[in-house]
Formats: C-alpha cells, sequence, structure tokens
C-alpha cells in the first residue's frame, strides 16, 4: 500500500487521543497514556512529513474522579440527583481548566470523550462546558454507566435503553462524535446487530454528527465482526465518519519494538528513532493498511471522513458550527 492511499483516508487531524499534559505526566494507576501534548505533535509532525498537524485532545471526562475520587461518598442527606450533578461539575471544571491550559498549543484542539450515562443520552460534561470546547466526543462506558444507572444488568431491555440513549444523545447540539459505538462487554455485544444502530446513525446525519471508526484494533480479525457489519450500514446511511485513534500507548495496538517510556518534547526524536530501527513503525503500516482494507471493503467513502483531510475537516467543523 502506498502513501497516496494512507493520505486518502488519515490525511487530516488526529482524532481521539488521551495524552499527558507537558510537565504533568500523571500515574497510570487508571490508564496508561504514553504521549505529552507535545510529544504527540512533534512526533505526527515528523511521521506525516507535514508542516504542521492537528491533533484534539480529548481526555475522560471522569479520570480526575476516577483517579482520586474512587471512594467518593454520597452524602447522608444527599438525593442521587444531587450526587450525580456534583460530581459532573468537579469533572466538567476539571475538563475547563485543561482546556484553557491547552488553547494557546499551536496545533492541540480542545476536547473530552465524555461519558453516557443514562438511557436518556445524558453526558458527563455539563453543557457549558461542552460549549467551549473544540470537539466533543460522547461514548458508551460500561464501568461509569453501572455506576450512573446503579445497574450491571446485561439484558435487551439494556440494550434498548443503550439505542435509547444513543438516539437521545443525537439531538445534542454539543456533542460532534459519537464514540466507539459497540464497544461492549462480549455478553451485551452479542446482542447487537449493526442493522440496530441504522436510525440513531439516520438522525445523526440529519445533524452532521460523526460516528467513530476506532482504528486502535485490527478491526479485520474475528471478534470485530458487529464493527463491520455497523461500518456497512454508516456506508449505507452516509452518515459521517470520524476515524479515531483513541490513542492510549502504542503498545495497545500490539506492534512490535514499541519504545518503553513516555513520549515527551524532550524524547520524542530519539522515540522516533527507536520506532524506525524496532520495525514499529512499519507494524504500525501494516496494521493501519488492514484496516484501510476494510474501510473500502465496507463501502464508506473517504469522502465523508471528517478527517480524511484537513479540507474535509475544516468543512464538516464549519457546518457543524453554523
Ligand atoms: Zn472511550
Ligand atoms: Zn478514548
Amino acid at each position: 500500500m502506498n502513501r497516496e492511499t494512507f493520505s486518502k483516508w488519515f490525511g487530516g487531524p488526529l482524532l481521539h487521543t488521551h495524552l499527558h499534559q507537558e510537565g504533568r505526566i500523571v500515574n497510570p494507576d487508571v490508564e496508561l497514556y504514553q504521549f505529552t501534548q507535545l510529544g504527540a505533535l512533534s512526533y505526527l509532525t515528523r511521521l506525516t512529513g507535514r508542516s504542521s498537524v492537528l491533533i484534539t485532545d480529548t481526555s475522560h471526562a471522569m479520570i480526575e474522579i476516577y483517579r482520586h475520587h474512587q471512594d467518593w461518598l454520597q452524602g447522608p442527606e444527599e438525593t442521587d440527583q444531587a450526587f450525580s450533578r456534583r460530581k459532573i461539575d468537579f469533572a466538567s471544571g476539571d475538563i475547563l481548566r485543561r482546556s484553557q491550559e491547552s488553547r494557546p498549543i499551536s496545533g492541540i484542539l480542545t476536547g473530552v470523550e465524555t461519558d453516557i450515562l443514562n438511557e436518556r443520552g445524558k453526558v458527563s460534561t455539563s453543557a457549558e462546558v461542552m460549549k467551549k470546547l473544540d470537539i466533543v466526543i460522547a461514548s458508551f462506558h460500561w464501568r461509569t454507566w453501572k455506576k450512573f444507572t446503579g445497574s450491571d444488568e446485561i439484558s435487551e431491555t439494556t440494550k434498548a435503553k443503550i439505542l435509547s440513549a444513543y438516539f437521545q444523545l443525537a439531538d445534542n447540539p454539543h456533542v460532534d462524535i459519537l464514540g466507539h459505538p459497540t464497544v461492549f462487554p462480549n455478553e451485551l455485544k452479542a446482542l447487537f446487530r449493526g442493522e440496530d444502530l441504522r436510525p440513531v446513525l439516520e438522525k445523526m446525519k440529519r445533524h452532521d454528527m460523526a460516528m467513530e471508526v476506532n482504528i486502535s484494533v485490527d478491526s479485520t480479525s474475528p471478534e470485530f465482526s458487529l464493527e463491520r457489519d455497523l461500518m456497512v450500514v454508516a456506508g449505507q446511511v452516509g452518515v459521517p465518519i470520524a476515524i479515531g485513534s483513541d490513542l492510549h500507548h502504542l503498545k495497545d495496538y500490539q506492534l512490535t519494538g514499541v519504545y518503553p517510556d513516555y513520549i515527551t518534547q524532550e524524547n520524542w526524536s530519539q522515540a522516533f528513532s527507536h520506532h524506525q530501527s524496532s520495525g514499529c513503525h512499519f507494524s504500525l503500516f501494516r496494521f493501519m493498511a488492514r484496516n484501510i482494507r476494510l474501510l473500502e471493503s465496507t463501502g464508506i467513502n473517504p469522502d465523508n471522513v471528517i478527517n480524511s483531510s484537513y479540507e474535509n475537516f475544516t468543512a464538516w467543523s464549519t457546518r457543524r458550527k453554523l
């Protein structure tokens, strides 16, 4: 596969990344991230050979709560609603601080990966804060869903609740992208068919909301048949597609020779050379090529991918903000 085919699909901004802020590497007690914002910008610029790049910084909305407030206790007089609001307000304040600190960095678009909390499609970031961000991805995360609904039930009812959540979320003007729509526990995933999401995708298309195709996994492997079915439906509907990296750590992609340390403004060039000689870049390109061939076979058109080029991305962002 040549460079031209790659850039036909991946020629635009890098969407859906989890990064450290420079000089503020946080402990991997909850999740392990490899790149800092500046490390990722320099690295991607070199990798793509462009003079500049754009990366969306979409940290998890509730990450600080999970880091430091695992056992946040509900006050004895506090209602469930008030408790839930207090958590969302705390988390939103944290995302706002982060976006204010990141905004001056050229090449970083501010954002969040917010959680879908219930069947009404409520999310874990306040509307006031989402309004101030460049990109909002809303994703279903089982861990957060369980906490907020107070239920770990897996049944047809759960499926109906999730579809209802997606359907109502599609009307939320602050949400730009529905993140990894089929990342569920296996038992729950087994209840879904790609077709189930067609009404959701049709509504999203009307609002120019994008559906994420997550390329952090090898979607050609057998366990991703639901993802492949969904890509076909998305191609038929013509909903905008966001190719998301969901970048946490390169070792999550099962590549060879991954640089073992964090990658920052100081050492990115060293990490880059390491990846050239270790075969890591080569295995990364092979991995991406498999996903590209799959995308090509599903009927999704690169013109419909919001980040296949910078022009597409600008056109989509402009339409969203009208
Ligand atoms: Zn996610
Ligand atoms: Zn993510």
